[in-house]
């Protein structure tokens, strides 16, 4: 049972964060393009709006189906447990220690603490990723700046280091027990002084490898209102199948491109008025967003279901659909290619100059309509 006086605190403070769209790891997928309830919705979580939508999940679902309906190259390796591990990918970004489904409230208390620690401009880059992920320098994870002066370049060459990591994952360009220190290797100069950037600095994580980094699993003792124990990852499984981390990796990135449509996240051409996101016939982008400049509650108006969730892809523009396809289609055929036959310098390509083109490369971090 929790003090009602902390919940009250932490709902307040809840959303200092880069999180859009929703997420619900209570839910399963079970075949159907709608996620079911599996897990016991905590009443707790059923307050906190972020955790009730399966937004990201069936985007996902959608995505994949649409891959496998229209037989695209790739398509014959969609089974149910691939789309499992994919979605397991599409909530990693809002949950990179797996506290979710079974420790919701350390989660949620664990998010609290990020909160309150990143208004006093506490968290650096020696704080787990779940604290950075959300309320500090990895919020290229939800297509956003980490801050207010970041620019428009600087935001998306993290976004597509990231997108060349997780996608040289994905394809098995990097087997997924690569230490990160010998990840150089595998990666062009930006994206290697990436990793050493986030990942790696002053010796950390250095034998880390994307597989033990896509599966952990940890938990954390929450003693509120301001002290939280140790992080306990000894849950993690060290030696998880290579089709899993690959396909957790994928969902990671898809995460990525998802967040890019969320009209909190992106500013993107074409204008149109209202706080609500749209996902088909959208264009260059105008701005990143930063969090610490906008309205918490504005910013969640576009984090539910977008508008057109549901209205056919359109003719102009960038479909989230459709873009995040070609990538699953191109990932999951490269995985039967050769290593040097890798296709991940065209999907980068693809992104520069498509959806994550720049009108105004040294625009600051905006905040949208969401100020
Ligand atoms: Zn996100």
């Amino acid at each position: 049972m929790i003090n009602p006086f902390i919940l009250a605190a932490l709902l307040v403070t809840y959303g200092t964060n880069a999180l859009a769209f929703d997420i619900n790891p209570f839910k399963e997928y079970n075949g159907g393009a709608e996620l079911v309830q599996t897990f016991e919705q905590p009443a707790l979580e059923m307050m906190v709006s972020s955790i009730i939508h399966p937004v990201h999940e069936e985007l996902t679902v959608k995505t994949l189906f649409l891959v496998r309906d229209s037989h695209m190259p790739g398509a014959e390796l969609i089974d149910d447990d691939l789309i499992k591990k994919v979605i397991r990918g599409a909530r990693w970004n809002d949950d990179p220690l797996h506290f979710l489904p079974e420790y919701p409230r350390q989660w949620l208390m664990n998010f609290e603490r990020a909160s309150e620690l990143a208004e006093q401009g506490g968290i650096n880059e020696n704080f787990d990723l779940f604290y950075r992920s959300h309320h500090a320098d990895l919020q290229f994870l939800h297509a956003m700046a980490s801050t207010e002066t970041e620019s428009a370049q600087l935001t998306r060459n993290a976004i597509l280091s990231w997108i060349e990591l997780t996608y040289k994952v994905a394809s098995g360009y990097i087997p997924v027990q690569t230490p990160f220190r010998k990840l150089g290797n595998f990666l062009t100069p930006r994206t290697a002084q990436f990793v050493k950037k986030y990942f790696t600095k002053n010796g950390r994580r250095l034998n880390w490898t994307p597989a033990y980094l896509f599966s952990l699993k940890c938990t954390r003792e929450v003693m509120p209102p301001s002290a939280v124990g140790v992080l306990d990852c000894a849950d993690t499984p060290w030696l998880p199948p290579k089709q899993d981390v690959q396909n957790i990796a994928l969902g990671s990135l898809l995460h990525v491109i998802q967040d890019s449509f969320s009209d909190s996240h992106v500013t993107r051409h074409p204008d149109y008025e209202g706080n609500y996101s749209l996902i088909h016939g959208r264009s260059a982008v105008q701005a990143f967003n930063a969090y610490q400049k906008q309205s918490i509650r504005l910013h969640r108006g576009a984090d539910s279901y977008p508008r057109d969730f549901d209205q056919p892809l359109q003719q102009q523009g960038f479909n989230l659909e459709e873009v995040s396809a070609e990538i699953i289609s191109y990932a999951l055929s490269d995985r039967k290619r050769a290593r040097h036959q890798n296709r991940h310098a065209i999907v980068t390509a693809k992104l520069k100059k498509g959806l994550f083109r720049l009108l105004e490369p040294n625009a600051e971090a905006g905040s949208g309509k969401y100020k």
